[in-house]
């Protein structure tokens, strides 16, 4: 303003000169007005100008929250953290800039330089992850020395209980060619994030939401300097949250249950199909797994020889083991090779030619009816039905049973196992001999099955032959909306089994763990009681159990039924090498139904049945 005064008080002097005294108040105020608007039009205008030729808008997309998931009494299994995100243009990074921020965030200065090369030169990207709150504060405070770099708010995949739930969840990581490969065109951007494994991948469409843009005015240092009215802005939408049909409660008894054991554990509602937990070991912290990533935690995951990424609930296929003689049982009711009564000798071995195949009893079991050849695991007994049977039947009722096929649980690359059929299909029925059928009637030899299939095998032996569909998701809760979506169980199939030969072998699935005698004894609970079957598959034959490796050790399963008159919950137990089914994996699965029973029984039941 001072300069203004000055150059008024020298036009003022030359007006003076040439003008009358009687204009002079007048004039005066008429060039006063001029210079203002000189000032303001030529002198600012240009200034102004020179700042709208910087002046950008630029598009910022709003991250929409990625669904939650919840167990099936509403308690958060997955979930979103809060965080800040750095973001540069790689065009405008500068080797200073590169530097200075590697300082600051204390990493190394390649690994931000990898980000930038593989960048889009023109298109934001995400430089860093989960950037510290006082980083964030001195980021913003010496905003000038960093050109080109923002800080924007956004969220953070966190799995509340960790290795627990990695194989059913899954995690979500930044997108890859594959992905893009697979997913839907034109929805996902580079530095995106995407359900990698796990319901994550499976419900990715549901779990994604849709993101926002917001346009914002910035500076030439891409400071933004406000929202910009036009283009209009959209909001992002949130994923739909997924209550799931697991109870987390259960879930992390089975994973502590199963300790340092490699194996499987899948608990089943056999009135739905409703998994109520699904656990494999080894495993791995999904949160290590989520961007910013722990590159040697990783490294050391991918190469792990226990293969801790793997699935063994349903990615990988094993001898079922003894856990195959109720199928043989009921091929053997329903083809009437026996009834309940019909007794079978244990010789203690089945001669065939010059083979013998043994019991697992050195003395044998004598003639036994079908309780109790389960109740004894007898081989013998079932070497025999086998035969009676033959391959082709024994392979019919497996299929009826849902095995050799898929159970389509909403899981990536599920295994369907094999059945004899699959290899008659390649290699010809004259491929099969007497010997594999023996082998085959006690769940040994080229037949392989999944954890999962066993869980829904045994849950149509609850409900006299009805199989249903695996279920994982109850409701799906679109954000801000009260109508939500309701997944029905569905029945996968229905077999035609007359209900007293299932009581028949329902009975003998009793005593497997209510006999003293009874393999499974070591599952037994005072309340309530269970049922099952014990399973136990050589890897290698020959040597004695004390001599044998950990890596060449039998494989042990267990599948139960609680409460044995009327199951709500069939658990399969499986250890991968963990020794003996009966002395093993009963006592795990007797830990888990302990548990889950005592946790669900209300606190009045108890002291009326007390
Ligand atoms: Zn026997």
């Amino acid at each position: 303003m001072a300069r203004l005064h000055h150059q008024a008080e020298q036009h003022d002097e030359s007006f003076l000169k040439r003008t009358e005294k009687l204009y002079w108040l007048i004039s005066l105020g008429f060039i006063l007005v001029i210079l203002r608007l000189w000032n303001l039009q030529i002198m600012a205008g240009e200034e102004y100008q020179l700042l709208s030729r910087h002046n950008r808008i630029e598009p910022v997309p709003i991250i929409a929250p990625r669904g939650r998931m919840l167990d099936r009494n509403g308690e958060l299994i997955a979930t979103n953290h809060p965080c800040f995100v750095l973001t540069a243009i790689p065009d405008q990074i500068t080797e200073t800039t590169l530097s200075r921020l590697a300082m600051c965030l204390g990493c190394k200065r390649e690994i931000l330089q990898a980000r930038l090369d593989k960048g889009i030169k023109t298109r934001d990207i995400v430089l860093y992850e989960n950037v510290p709150w006082p980083m964030v504060v001195q980021l913003e405070e010496t905003s000038e020395l960093f050109p080109g770099v923002q800080i924007s708010a956004t969220h953070r995949r966190h799995y509340i209980h960790e290795e627990a739930t990695a194989h059913l969840l899954g995690y979500v990581g930044q997108v890859s060619e594959d992905d893009l490969a697979r997913l839907p065109k034109g929805i996902y951007r580079m530095n995106d994030l995407v359900g990698k494994d796990g319901l994550e991948r499976t419900y990715e469409a549901r779990l994604r939401g849709a993101d926002g843009m917001l346009f914002y005015e910035t500076d030439s240092r891409r400071r933004r300097i406000r929202q910009a009215s036009q283009p209009q802005g959209l909001l992002p939408v949130p994923g739909e949250d997924l209550v799931l049909s697991i109870d987390i409660r259960l879930q992390n008894v089975a994973h502590e249950a199963l300790g340092e054991e490699a194996g499987a554990i899948v608990g089943v509602s056999p009135h739905s199909g409703e998994i109520l937990c699904l656990v494999s070991h080894p495993t791995y912290d999904p949160n290590k797994l989520v961007p910013p990533v722990d590159s040697a935690y990783i490294r050391d995951v991918f190469n792990d020889k226990r293969y801790p990424l793997l699935n063994r609930a349903i990615n990988s296929a094993y001898s079922p083991g003894s856990t195959f003689k109720p199928v043989v049982a009921i091929a053997g009711l329903a083809e009437n090779k026996i009834n309940m009564h019909t007794e079978i000798t244990c010789k203690g071995f089945v001669q065939l030619g010059q083979r013998k195949f043994h019991c697992w009893r050195k003395r044998s079991h004598g003639s036994i009816p079908l309780s109790q050849a389960l109740r004894y695991s007898c081989n013998c007994y079932f070497y025999q039905l086998g035969l009676r049977l033959g391959a082709r039947e024994i392979d019919k009722y497996s299929q009826m049973l849902g095995l050799g096929q898929k159970t389509g649980i909403k899981l990536p690359s599920e295994k369907s196992g094999t059945l004899p059929s699959h290899l008659w299909a390649r290699q010809g029925s004259g491929s099969w001999y007497q010997g594999d059928t023996v082998n085959l009637s006690i769940g040994q030899g080229y037949l392989t099955v999944t954890p999962i299939q066993m869980a829904f095998l045994y849950a149509a032996i609850v409900k006299d032959g009805i199989r249903y569909e695996p279920s994982l998701v109850k409701y799906a809760i679109p954000s801000g909306s009260d109508l939500y979506q309701t997944f029905e169980p569905k029945i996968a199939n229905k077999l035609d089994l007359p209900s007293s030969n299932m009581a028949a072998l329902r009975l003998g699935l009793w005593e497997v763990v209510n006999h003293p005698r009874g393999t499974g004894r070591q599952c037994r609970l005072p309340f309530p009681e269970v049922a099952g079957k014990t399973g136990t598959v050589q890897v290698i034959s020959g040597l004695e159990d004390e001599e044998k490796p950990k890596e060449l050790m039998d494989h042990a399963w267990f599948i139960g039924m609680a409460p044995a008159e009327e199951p709500e919950i069939v658990l399969v137990v499986f250890l991968e090498h963990g020794g003996k089914g009966g002395e093993n994996a009963a006592p795990v699965a007797k830990r888990i139904l302990e548990s889950y029973f005592n946790n669900t029984i209300n606190p009045l039941e108890k002291e009326n049945s007390l």
